[in-house]
């Protein structure tokens, strides 16, 4: 079989090419194909909760899977390296380090970037909860400026924390950073009314799209938690010294949050189709037209439902198209008819800090802790569809920030 062997590379160990490694490794037959699954690191980051990492309130190692704990080497082998670029006609990935990996089928889920719209000073002076490092660098600055305003005075500008974005990123980290602030002002003895936290967001309301009940009830709840929500108000630039608003008005404040969206991953633009928001227009199989050894999958590609539009690029639509593309590499290794990809959207459920979230399922509204519950199911349910029980147990255990251990990090 050696010479006959085919190779399939995954790009990207997210929820999207982890999902399709997953699949393959448990329906394949030892041998039919070899997969290689390239990440920059070692480990997934479980990205659904990066915003509670950022906020302090959960731990590192509950955010992330060891790569080869979930991985059967003999199917799927590991390659941490980071891509530089793709080359479609040679049917070859350029990693860094100037390694070349050639392939037969090729999946690309390298995930989304940070969207700026081109607004001065976002690059520069914002921090974005993408992975483990740019999370952890948030909850180091907001720990830093409490220990500052204890150490060597108070000054409002330390205090303000503001959120750029009430999409669903700036609401959940919003809600999770309220809850943390309590904690902090207790352990730093700092008064509680000196915090302020602001939501700033360009549409007229929080969670924009979203069922304008649940979104109604999303904006009491951080306003409970003591966030100031300024709505209809974009930001129109972002300085060392806070944010500028659309009226001009100045926000002094010493950590930016952006939470103002995502588009497409910027390798994805060397597969030249057409992209929206650089996301690339992919068919019913999931493939760019005229590539057909090839899928993009997750936030880097985007399709559209019959009269919805786009679908939002989110987690639930990377596993289920990690699935399916398994299923179809599966077809090709074995000369069978592709099936089309039909996302089977099941509910979307934000959370709001850690006790309370809404959302709808099913077609049913969910609120409070109710809707956090079954947040928290998900989440759990979609560890169980990658690691199992024992991976979901792990994270069960996991849940204290003391002892970090972080080994993976440091690799
Ligand atoms: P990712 O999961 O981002 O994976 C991309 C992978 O590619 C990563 O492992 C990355 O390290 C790797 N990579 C990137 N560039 C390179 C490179 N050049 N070389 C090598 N490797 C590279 N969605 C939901 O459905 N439910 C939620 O509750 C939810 N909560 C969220 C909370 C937060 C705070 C955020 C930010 C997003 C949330 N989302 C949620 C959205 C969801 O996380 C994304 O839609 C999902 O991660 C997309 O999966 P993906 O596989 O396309 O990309
Ligand atoms: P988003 O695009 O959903 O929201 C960004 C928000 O920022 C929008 O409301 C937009 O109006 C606002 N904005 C844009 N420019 C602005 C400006 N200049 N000033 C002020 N506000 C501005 O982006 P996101 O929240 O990062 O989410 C990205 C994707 O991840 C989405 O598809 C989302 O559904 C998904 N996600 C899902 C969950 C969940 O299901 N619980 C959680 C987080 C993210």
């Amino acid at each position: 079989m050696g010479d006959m062997q085919k190779k399939i590379v995954i790009l990207g160990a997210g929820y999207g090419g982890l999902s399709t490694a997953v699949m393959l490794q448990r329906k394949m037959k030892l041998r039919e194909a070899e997969v290689i699954l390239v990440n920059k690191d070692s480990y997934h980051h479980i990205t659904t909760w990066l915003h509670e990492l950022a906020a302090g309130t959960s731990p590192t190692d509950k955010c992330m899977v060891d790569l080869e704990s979930v991985l059967e080497p003999e199917k799927v082998k590991l390659l941490k390296a980071e891509v530089e670029s793709i080359d479609l006609g040679q049917k070859e990935v350029y990693l860094s380090g100037g390694q070349r990996l050639s392939y037969d089928y090729l999946v690309v889920a390298l995930g989304s970037e940070i969207e700026s719209f081109g607004i001065p000073g976002v690059k520069e002076h914002t921090y974005v909860i993408r992975n483990l490092k740019t999370a952890l660098a948030i909850r180091d600055q907001v720990e830093r400026m409490f220990r500052r305003c204890k150490l060597d005075n108070y000054r409002p500008e330390r205090l303000h924390f503001v959120i750029c974005g009430s999409g669903f990123t700036g609401v959940e980290f919003a809600g999770e950073l309220a809850d943390r602030i309590d904690e902090l002002c207790k352990e730093y003895q700092i008064d509680r009314d000196k915090v302020v936290i602001t939501n700033v967001e360009a549409s007229p309301t929080v969670l924009s799209g979203f069922d304008p009940e649940l979104s109604e009830y999303a904006k009491a709840v951080l306003e409970k938690k003591g966030v100031v929500i300024k709505t209809s108000t974009p930001v129109k630039a972002c300085t060392s010294d806070g944010v500028i608003l659309h009226d001009q008005e100045e926000c002094r404040s010493s950590t930016v949050v952006w939470t103002a969206g995502v588009r497409g991953h910027s390798i994805t633009k060397r597969i030249k189709h057409e992209t929206v928001r650089g996301r690339l227009k992919v068919d019913e199989y999931l493939r760019p037209p005229d590539h057909d050894d090839v899928f993009v999958i997750g936030d880097s590609s985007i399709i559209y439902g019959k009269k919805e539009g786009p679908y939002p690029p989110t987690a639930q639509m990377a596993v289920q198209q990690g699935a399916a593309c398994a299923h179809n590499l599966l077809a090709l290794l074995r000369n069978k008819p592709l099936q089309a990809f039909e996302p089977r959207i099941k509910g979307t459920l934000v959370s709001i800090g850690k006790k309370v979230a809404a959302g709808n399922v099913y077609g049913l509204k969910l609120y409070g802790s109710k809707a956090s519950f079954v947040k928290k199911v998900v989440d759990y349910h979609y560890l169980y569809r990658i690691g199992g029980l024992k991976l979901v147990l792990d994270k069960l255990k996991g849940g204290e920030r003391q002892g970090e251990k972080n080994s993976l990090l440091d690799h």
